[in-house]
């Protein structure tokens, strides 16, 4: 696995596959990697001649209360971890390669898609994501670029992103990879001591219970959000960001269930602010 620090040098790299015709598959990432983001570098294996990954904490999607700072790293381990999944490229530039002395261009969607679930309770954040992805994308040239459902806004922000700007990829949605009690894997659960990690299960087990509501027969929206409250409640310690149901494409705030639907949540559980959701078609 070639590992690469420069824009320029990861161009070159990149311009020799493609002579010969490669195409070319990409995971980004924020690093301390674990099954979830593997499990996008074997989809992009799976169907690509070569793969690149990144690794970069990306300032400009945290906003100024957030944990920028204390964000987990592990170089090493993540090192071992691309090896094993035959990775043909770490690119992991330093903030400086990203965003240089005098950078000032960014990319913003706007509307109702960055306003809602994660977009209203972390302004400035989608900004940062979209920036950083262009950047990306600019710079790898990627043939298919692999995103988490655990981040579904995301995914539907990128969407957007790619078809407005007639960026010439697909971006290919990977499904939530979750512990085997439920716990969607992310990076921030190292936080958790041991009693948080047994108490952030409600989160999961709150979103599953809901789909069995609906698949029973229940629509309204209001009657499934106040079981999940009153459910992830019972952590005395837990607060709520946020609990919506949306519609899974435009990401609109919907009353009665029906269609794809995207259940979506944030809590902090301790130090960790951690993101679950669910798509059901209805
Ligand atoms: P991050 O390092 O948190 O920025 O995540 C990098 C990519 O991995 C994003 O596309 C995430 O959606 C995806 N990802 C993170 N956690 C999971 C998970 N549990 N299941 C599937 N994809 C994930």
């Amino acid at each position: 696995m070639k590992i690469i620090g420069s824009v320029k040098e990861l161009r070159q790299a990149i311009k020799a596959e493609k002579l010969q015709a490669k195409s070319v598959g990409f995971v980004p990432t924020m690093g301390f990697l674990h099954e979830g983001h593997l499990s996008l570098v074997r989809a992009a294996k799976e169907n690509n001649d070569i793969v690149v990954v990144s690794i970069f904490v990306n300032p400009t999607q945290f906003g100024e209360n957030e944990d920028l700072d204390a964000y987990p790293r592990d170089l090493e381990g993540d090192q071992a971890k691309l090896v094993g999944e035959g990775v043909d490229i770490l690119f992991y530039p330093t903030v400086e390669e990203m965003y240089p002395q005098g950078y000032s261009t960014y990319v913003d969607v706007e509307g109702d898609m960055t306003g809602v679930l994660c977009g209203s309770s972390r302004p400035g954040h989608f900004r940062g994501v979209a920036t950083v992805v262009t950047k990306l994308f600019n710079m790898v040239a990627p043939d298919r670029a692999y995103f988490g459902q655990k981040d579904a806004q995301q995914v539907s922000v990128i969407e957007r992103m790619v078809k407005d700007l007639n960026m010439d990829l697909e971006i290919v949605p990977c499904p939530i990879h979750r512990e085997a009690d439920g716990l969607a894997m992310s990076s921030r659960n190292t936080y958790l001591s041991e009693k948080e990690r047994k108490d952030a299960l409600v989160l999961s087990a709150s979103l599953f219970e809901a789909k069995d509501k609906i698949l029973a027969g229940e629509t309204s929206a209001e009657k499934i959000i106040s079981g999940i409250v009153d459910k992830i409640s019972t952590v005395d310690y837990a607060i709520i960001d946020y609990v919506e149901i949306v519609d899974a494409l435009s990401l609109e705030r919907i009353d009665t269930l029906k269609g794809t639907i995207l259940i979506a949540l944030a809590v902090k559980v301790g130090k960790p602010r951690l993101i679950d959701n669910l798509r059901l078609e209805v």
